[in-house]
């Protein structure tokens, strides 16, 4: 058993039985020895099930929304982890003082089915929690990395080899919407996708559809996107939903010098931020 782990469990005991917290979020073990899930722990008694491995996939932070109003809540972070709970504090969806953040750093997880790292743990260069309350383990070293390398290869073809290759993307699209529902920043009560209007987002699941999608998704989160790539693990059709992301990442750096999101809990909107001195070449 982890160290980590360990003191986990520990810590996850005495913050319940002291009353400190109502419920600990952090992983438990999954049907298979590779495999973990989400845990919602209200009772001392059972934070020895909370376990911290190397298949600890799912991020924690959208979860402590759906907790929110039971009372203060341990949320177990590690660097993803916490850049979304610093931006739903942003975007007014949590109050830091509902949170206590168990900050654990991370070396990487593995994908089940591979045995490999995962691809959203390849592309992070925040493997330290940014805010935590209380830090379990030692801080690990972050790897320099380019992490716009595939937008560059996007932006080096023309345009019709661009519309082939979104064409190639959204055709795999099935309309889960799982990469919404495990988004950190998705948290409209009410999504677009759900509209039974006419004039809103079509029903049907078809290449235009789906770009339209994919597309109106990106420009609602790409100013505040934390880049936790939970959205691209989530999707069952693989989509390269990172590669959109960071393309708007990148032009809203370019142009608004965004920066990332979620490295503190002040934050930024470009896209919903109108200034006079904007750039507006396209006029
Ligand atoms: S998770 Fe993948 S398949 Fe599902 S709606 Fe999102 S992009 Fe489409
Ligand atoms: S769009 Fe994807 S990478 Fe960005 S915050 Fe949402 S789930 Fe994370």
């Amino acid at each position: 058993m982890s160290d980590i782990q360990t003191t986990l469990r520990t810590r996850a005991a005495e913050l319940l039985s002291s009353g400190e917290v109502v419920e600990v979020i952090g992983w438990t073990a999954g049907r298979f020895d590779n495999q973990t899930t989400p845990a919602f722990i209200t009772k001392a008694e059972d934070a020895e099930s909370l376990v911290f491995n190397e298949y600890c996939v799912n991020t924690t932070s959208k979860f402590s929304l759906m907790e929110r109003g039971l009372g203060k809540v341990a949320v177990c972070v590690r660097g993803c982890d916490s850049r979304g709970i610093n931006r739903m504090i942003t975007d007014n969806q949590l109050k830091r003082e509902e949170v206590h953040l168990i900050g654990i750093p991370c070396t990487g997880m593995k994908d089940r089915k591979t045995g490999e790292e995962l691809l959203k743990c390849r592309e992070c260069s925040y493997r330290n929690p940014v805010v935590y309350d209380e830090l379990i383990g030692e801080s690990v070293t972050e790897p320099e990395l380019n992490r716009f390398d595939a937008v560059e290869k996007l932006e080096a073809m023309d345009q019709a080899e661009r519309a082939a290759f979104f064409d190639s993307v959204y055709e795999r699209c099935i309309r889960c919407y799982a990469c919404r529902e495990v988004c950190p920043v998705c948290t409209c009560k009410s999504c677009f996708v759900d509209q039974l209007a006419a004039g809103w987002q079509g029903k049907r699941s078809n290449v235009a559809e789906n770009k339209f999608y994919g597309l109106t998704r990106v420009f609602h989160v790409g100013d505040r996107c934390v880049e936790c790539g939970e959205c691209q693990r989530a999707c069952p059709m693989d989509l390269p939903l990172m590669l959109l992301n960071r393309k708007m990442i990148k032009d809203l750096d370019l142009l608004f010098e965004a920066g990332e999101a979620g490295l503190d809990a002040e934050g930024t909107n470009p896209l919903g931020t109108y200034d006079v001195n904007d750039v507006e070449e396209f006029m």
